[in-house]
């Protein structure tokens, strides 16, 4: 029996491993000697079971044996050594394209091979290239493995049969040293094994384990392995959150509800009973000296924006400054103008602040900034800047969150003033956020959601059209103009080249001047210089241009309640979300609107799949969930936001009906045994806690 070595050791105290072996090892994320039993195999070789050559079949892999007939040379164009066994029930030929000439002479007739390989069908019975094999001595019958050989996910350099003895030697020498770390009562009412049982099944599963349950994670042994880690995961997520709120002091910012009550009573609407709910959450978070750190999530046209204003003059109505920050340069701008609108006439000043502001506008707006003289600002990220002081930041308000990196969150985060309280946090976002995400990736954060639209807006139609009926949407554009509505039509291109895209815009735009010569025709795309792209925005907003053609710039928030169609062209290239996002600039208002998907047939599987989500529904969440199934959670949120949650062995669309156990457990565990969380936060989380806090 080898010594016990203790899981945290670096590799390199494993026999054989150097700093090149443990090179490759960290490639694989595989740097302590616990690791390796965490790595697990993407599949298993049976040579538990010699199989008789006779019921041997093309694409198998088999364990094999026999005598052989004959070995010899074939010359030719690829030289190889062919070596016919045979066992009485049938014989196959084991090839060689590289072989030494002394490998021949072992061959001899007569002799007992046992080899290991997939059967391919030859020119005149079955073969086996390049099996691994050995000579098998005497008469009696050879032992074989008493469990199945798993084959592990690898890398240049390091052959299976290295992570083989690698495993086996981790399994053996420091298994024991790897603790039990779910409590019994948790492992007997969720029927998982416990943890040294679980990786001996992984491992060195027995002859007859349920192989593929095993290989796709739906055998225990996997479960148990996945909850283990999304619990450390929603643990590690918990202590953040303790922590943070230990650390982050923010001004109470109650306010005396004045300027909010100016408001509402000049809103041309009155609040959803979503609206006032969230709004309440958020209130009450601002009014605490906790740094709030609050998401809310709503459907395109749910109406965040008014959140957001009248949270920006809780803080206002305190002495405190609001930043709201949107992701592109047009969205930041209608935010502006809608801010202006609302709160210039309440008396509260509004600055603009973007990139593109320059000169004397720029150093201006930073010394009004600085100098308090400014209550609210809305832009671009540019306001993450440096050179960007406030005088008293009370709430940043973030747009749209999923176009930003979480570490941009954190550099607003950042300007609070003096370092000693720091701003509270609000996250506004219309990509809904599947259940099963919202408790990972943003388990940081807490969540409201408005879950209701304004009353009398209208679902929105959507159809699939292929391009060759372009004329018909045409014609569609023509009626709907005719009767006083407004129609965007969306060009979209493979690959995201701005110059591209804009190209494509402008030929559309073209073409449609022609067939439509009666309308107003806009133009905006990514190199619209910004005072012509205001001009014209402003132009739609005010329904002096029937007919906007955009490439995807206006993507997120855009808001004219008068557009009734919208039509996007190549929809079989986009995503779920983002078709989403372009069909909610339509059906804002109280007409029934549609949306038509222009495709270039013929499609896909997942594009036809994807269309015929978004025929089928307008409610964002499913379409979310859809979208998880579909593509899966990296690109769902974009590679930015995955750091926290680069798993080793759970998959959110498959173990997502863990979810609501490990949350429960989690809360649990949490104040139950603190030291037990710690330990399955270093286990599965280690250092890339980090990530979760960016
Ligand atoms: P989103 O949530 O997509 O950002 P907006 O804030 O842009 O939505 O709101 C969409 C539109 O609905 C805007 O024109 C806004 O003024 C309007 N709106 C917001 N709240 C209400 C309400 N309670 N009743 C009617 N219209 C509303
Ligand atoms: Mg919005």
């Amino acid at each position: 029996m080898a010594t016990v070595l203790p899981a945290g050791r670096p590799v390199t105290e494993l026999p054989r491993v150097g700093a090149r072996q443990a090179e490759r090892l960290a490639k694989l994320g595989l740097r302590q000697v616990s690791d390796l039993l965490f790595h697990l195999p993407l599949r298993y070789e049976d040579r538990t079971r010699v199989a008789p050559l006779g019921e041997l079949r093309p694409g198998e892999s088999r364990l094999v044996e026999g005598r052989v007939e004959y070995a010899e040379v074939v010359p030719g164009r690829r030289r190889r050594l062919v070596c016919r066994i045979a066992d009485g029930t049938g014989a196959v030929e084991l090839v060689f394209f590289h072989f030494y000439p002394s490998q021949a002479k072992r061959f001899a007739r007569g002799t007992r091979i046992r080899a290991f390989g997939e059967a391919r069908s030859g020119l005149a019975m079955l073969q086996m290239v390049h099996p691994e094999w050995e000579q098998v001595r005497g008469d009696e019958p050879a032992p074989v493995d008493e469990g199945l050989t798993p084959v592990y996910p690898t890398t240049e350099g390091l052959p299976q049969a290295t992570l083989r003895r690698l495993v086996a030697h981790a399994l053996e020498t420091c298994a024991a040293s790897v603790p039990e770390l779910l409590p019994e009562s948790l492992r007997t009412s969720l029927a998982l094994p416990g943890l040294h049982e679980a990786l001996a099944t992984i491992h060195r599963p027995p002859p007859d384990v349920a192989v593929r349950d095993l290989i796709e994670g739906r055998h225990p042994a996997v479960r148990r392995l996945a909850f283990e880690e999304l619990l450390a995961h929603r643990l590690s997520l918990l202590r953040l959150r303790h922590e943070h709120q230990n650390a982050m002091a923010a001004p109470a910012l109650a306010g005396d509800g004045q300027l909010r009550d100016a408001l509402l009573t000049r809103l041309p609407f009155a609040l959803t009973g979503a609206q006032q709910r969230v709004l309440g959450e958020v209130l009450r978070d601002m009014g605490d000296t906790h740094a709030m750190l609050r998401l809310v999530q709503g459907d395109v046209g749910s109406g965040k924006t008014v959140v957001a204003a009248l949270a920006a003059l809780a803080a206002v109505e305190c002495g405190w400054q609001a930043a709201i920050m949107a992701p592109t340069e047009l969205l930041a701008e209608q935010h502006y103008r809608a801010f202006r609108d609302w709160l210039t006439a309440l008396g509260v000043d509004v600055t603009w602040l973007s990139g593109r502001l320059a000169g004397a506008g720029r150093r201006e707006a930073l010394q009004r900034l600085a100098d308090g003289d400014t209550a609210v600002v809305v832009g671009t990220h540019a306001l993450f800047q440096d050179e960007v002081a406030f005088h008293r930041l009370g709430l940043a308000v973030v747009d749209e969150q999923h176009r930003f990196g979480v570490h941009q969150r954190l550099a607003l985060r950042d300007k609070g003033a003096g370092g000693e309280t720091q701003p509270h946090q609000l996250i506004m976002t219309a990509t809904p956020i599947p259940r099963t995400l919202a408790m990972t990736a943003y388990a940081d954060l807490d969540v409201s959601v408005i879950d209701e639209l304004p009353p009398g807006r209208q679902p929105v139609t959507t159809v699939a059209i292929p391009n060759g009926r372009r004329d018909e949407i045409v014609e569609r554009v023509r009626t709907a103009c005719a009767e006083g509505r407004q129609a965007y039509w969306v060009c979209t291109l493979v690959e995201t080249s701005e110059v591209l895209e804009a190209e494509a815009a402008e030929a559309t735009a073209e073409y449609l001047r022609e067939a439509l010569p009666e309308l107003t025709i806009g133009l905006v795309h990514g190199r619209v210089a910004g005072a012509d792209k205001e001009a014209v925005m402003t132009a739609f907003e005010r329904g002096e241009v029937d007919l906007l053609v955009a490439t995807t710039v206006i993507e997120v928030g855009v808001d004219v309640p008068n557009a009734s169609l919208m039509i996007i062209e190549n929809a079989e290239r986009l995503g779920l979300a983002q078709l989403h996002q372009l069909r909610g600039r339509v059906g804002r208002g109280t007409a029934a609107s549609s949306c038509v998907l222009l495709y270039q047939g013929p499609l896909s599987e997942t594009a036809r799949a994807r269309l015929g989500v978004l025929r089928e529904s307008n409610d964002g969440f499913r379409i979310a969930e859809r979208d998880l199934a579909i593509r899966g959670p990296g690109e769902l949120l974009g590679t930015r936001q995955t750091g926290a949650m680069q798993y080793r062995i759970a998959e959110l669309a498959r173990d997502g009906d863990l979810l609501d156990d490990v949350r429960r457990e989690a809360a649990r565990l949490y104040t139950a045994d603190r030291e037990c969380a710690d330990a399955l936060i270093q286990r599965w989380v280690g250092e890339g806690e980090r990530y979760a806090q960016a």
